[in-house]
């Protein structure tokens, strides 16, 4: 049997062909995934991610897609939507969500249990998984502060570390681009006044608003190249405001890329060329990605 005969005879998640990535990803551009999937349980997680294996099928475990660039000429496997396994729930004393649950749920979830923690990450549109893998991060919090631990998939298996063990970094962790695929993170949170909790959230949200663009980017295209900040020197290069084709880096903060409708994932990649040279010319500052590249550039 083939690995498509396989994927047509798969019953745990469906199977969609073909699927626009741009419908999947906060960019919204790129091209198509030769097959897609949103999974809702762990045996078909597991089970899709082994068929891809045994086949040599190309396979890329997605959370939300707010840190992708999918190339226009899409993705040619198989993608997993991690966004159907969204349990959270009390595990005694701590808190346990499953690697599709999105940020703001998790929000709630403490909110109304009085728990604190991660009032900072409030409007990063990002799943627990995809969060945990790149430790996001915002106002000087991090997801890994509140981390206990995180399981895994590890060859059909399920793999526990310890928050010692996951190597946390500045946007990065063990589990970015390993093979690992997570299944779920397990937090301690503090009690708190739901009162403080929910001013501390309007606060950061506030902030957001009057900081960051709307429409359509992923966040931070660069990373800050410490001490600088990414978009501190693409404003003083003179680069906000800049335009390829449907994409240009925003005139409200510059270290996000805002798309048209007509954009496509060429011209955003295009502008993040230019900018980086820009960058190195101007400041001797070489800038690296904080957003993702998937497919071929
Ligand atoms: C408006 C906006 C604001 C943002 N603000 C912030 C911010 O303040 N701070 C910040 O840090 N980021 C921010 N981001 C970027 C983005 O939200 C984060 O990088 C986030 O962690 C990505 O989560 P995701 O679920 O969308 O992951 P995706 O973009 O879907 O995936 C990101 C990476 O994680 C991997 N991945 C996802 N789920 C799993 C899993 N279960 N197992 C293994 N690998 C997995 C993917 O393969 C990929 O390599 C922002 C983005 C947007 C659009």
């Amino acid at each position: 049997m083939g690995f498509k005969t396989e994927l047509e005879n798969f019953t745990l998640s469906k199977i969609l062909y073909d699927v626009p990535m741009k419908k999947h990803t906060s960019f919204g551009v790129g091209g198509k995934a030769k097959y897609f999937t949103k999974v809702d349980s762990l045996c078909a997680l597991n089970s899709l991610i082994q068929t891809a294996k045994r086949y040599k099928v190309k396979y890329k475990v997605i959370g939300n897609g707010s840190n992708l660039l999918v190339s226009d000429m899409g993705f040619n496997g198989l993608v997993i939507c991690t966004k159907g396994l969204d349990d959270v729930y009390f595990k005694r004393e701590q808190v346990r969500a499953m690697a599709g649950v999105k940020i703001e749920k998790l929000l709630s979830f403490c909110l109304k249990n009085r728990l604190s923690g991660i009032e900072s990450l409030a409007g990063i549109p990002a799943t627990v998984g995809g969060a945990v893998v790149m430790n996001a991060s915002a106002f000087g919090r991090s997801i890994s502060d509140h981390i206990a631990e995180v399981e895994t998939l590890k060859d059909g298996k399920i793999k526990k570390y310890y928050k010692n063990e996951c190597k946390f970094e500045y946007r990065k962790s063990r589990f970015y681009h390993s093979k690992e695929t997570i299944v779920s993170a397990t937090f301690n949170f503090r009690e708190e006044d739901p009162q403080r909790i929910i001013s501390a959230i309007n606060s950061y949200r506030e902030h957001r608003n009057n900081f960051h663009p709307q429409g359509r980017s992923c966040g931070s295209v660069f990373k800050n190249p410490k001490p600088e900040r990414a978009g501190e020197l693409i404003d003083r290069a003179g680069l906000k405001g800049l335009r390829f084709g449907g994409a240009r880096v925003s005139l409200k903060h510059g270290n996000f890329i805002v798309t048209d409708k007509n954009a496509s994932a060429t011209d955003v990649y295009h502008l993040i060329l230019h900018v980086k040279e820009k960058v190195e010319q101007l400041f001797g500052v070489q800038l690296f990605e904080e957003v993702e590249y998937v497919g071929e550039f």
